[in-house]
């Protein structure tokens, strides 16, 4: 096949049930008509929903279009340290919370790994951790106003949100707590919350319930309340009062670094992440969690409020997002016209709120819709883009 600069791609939806049925419909028009969750558009090439390539003579998977010469496709660099597209990029839109999670660090997801492939845990089981050996750091880029939790609290607040509800089978834990505000003072609260079992956890939870009704004039507490319908009886339930709860505004980003707390509560987002699916759950999910492991994983500090927000760079044009990780870059650009850009790596382009035009050296020009994305390889060397709007990159 001839190498084309840029290829349109046909991307997966995943129809997850935490996902909004009128969202990706009200914002890029994707045609709904069963009423469905449309939870993750999926832009990459991972293999639970790879995207195609339209080539002009057909399409291929994505996956497959890399395998055929990783270094041309990939860049040099990129196939030389990951072997494969090293990122996912995503539009995610949340109706409901996802659960309050952790990702390993690199080297924890490479030894969790190599452990449960000694022990033989299935790939699929229910107690599995590790799917893979690599760390997942994520970056969420707001479309709508966006609520979500990252990072604990500062501990004397915690304990000032925990207080009033005066709650029997947790005051003991708060007493040891409230003299011992350290890493290992907030684990072992933590811990002790998240192993309240049987009547202690019902009455527990059932105590914050009565509480938070009470007090519904309070976000947090009216907060508290709507997730207690989503998640009856959930210890996930307390977490808002553990950890920092914040609302990104739209053009707001936030980066979730390994072994961090954090979980997306409603809006609708770019997110980019590394290609890994390593998560530790920690509430708001009737999946396993294992609480030894998911210690293991995560530091207990507090993050303080004003350090949560990504500040972007400006550069040439772009707003770069800047994380401490070579799987993935973001920028966003907004209203430009034949902006000039270099390929180092592959690129996936996504168009936002308007058209975005793409010409490679004044021969290939392509224009993709609202919701629409494009894939370019690292051959292409360079490409102009121009749009009314705002646009995503995604590369590395
Ligand atoms: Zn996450």
């Amino acid at each position: 096949m001839i190498y084309l600069p840029f290829y349109k791609m046909t991307n997966t939806i995943q129809n997850y049930e935490w996902g909004s049925k009128t969202a990706m419909q009200g914002l890029f028009a994707f045609k709904n008509k069963t009423q469905q969750t449309q939870a993750e558009l999926w832009m990459g090439a991972h293999a639970n929903g790879c995207s195609l390539l339209s080539t002009g003579e057909g399409v291929i998977k994505l996956s497959d279009f890399i395998a055929q010469d990783p270094h041309l496709i990939l860049g040099k660099k990129t196939a030389d340290e990951f072997g494969q597209l090293p990122y996912l990029f995503k539009v995610l839109a949340a109706e409901k919370a996802l659960s309050v999670q952790v990702h390993p660090n690199k080297q924890q997801a490479q030894a969790g790994f190599a452990k449960e492939n000694k022990l033989a845990v299935p790939h699929n089981a229910f107690n599995r951790n590790y799917k893979d050996a690599n760390h997942k750091p994520e970056v969420v880029f707001a479309l709508t106003e966006y609520l979500a939790m990252n990072g604990f609290r500062d501990m004397q607040q915690i304990v000032e949100y925990f207080q009033p509800i005066n709650i029997l089978e947790i005051k003991p834990l708060l007493q040891a707590f409230s003299a011992d505000f350290t890493a290992g003072g907030l684990q072992d609260f933590f811990q002790a919350m998240l192993l309240l079992e049987g009547g202690r956890k019902t009455r527990a939870v059932q105590a914050l319930m009565v509480y938070a009704q009470d007090n519904l004039h309070q976000p947090l507490f009216s907060l508290i309340a709507e997730l207690g319908r989503q998640y009856p009886g959930d210890i996930g339930l307390f977490s808002p009062l553990m950890m920092n709860v914040l609302t990104l505004q739209p053009g707001e980003a936030m980066f979730l670094d390994a072994c961090t707390p954090h979980a997306y509560i409603k809006g609708t987002g770019l997110e980019i992440m590394a290609n890994s699916d390593n998560v530790l759950r920690a509430g708001l999910t009737p999946k396993y969690i294992d609480v030894p492991e998911l210690l293991a994983n995560t530091i207990f500090c507090s993050k303080a409020a004003e350090d949560l927000l990504l500040k972007p760079q400006a550069d040439a044009g772009w707003q770069n997002y800047v994380v401490p990780v070579s799987d993935f870059k973001l920028s966003i650009a907004d209203n430009v016209e034949d902006l000039c850009v270099k390929v180092n790596s592959a690129e996936i382009i996504f168009a936002v709120d308007a058209p975005v035009r793409l010409s490679h050296r004044d021969e290939n020009t392509i224009t993709i819709n609202k919701g629409e994305s494009l894939f370019i390889p690292a051959y292409a060397g360079d490409y102009q883009v121009s749009s009314s709007g705002q646009l995503a990159r995604a590369y590395n």
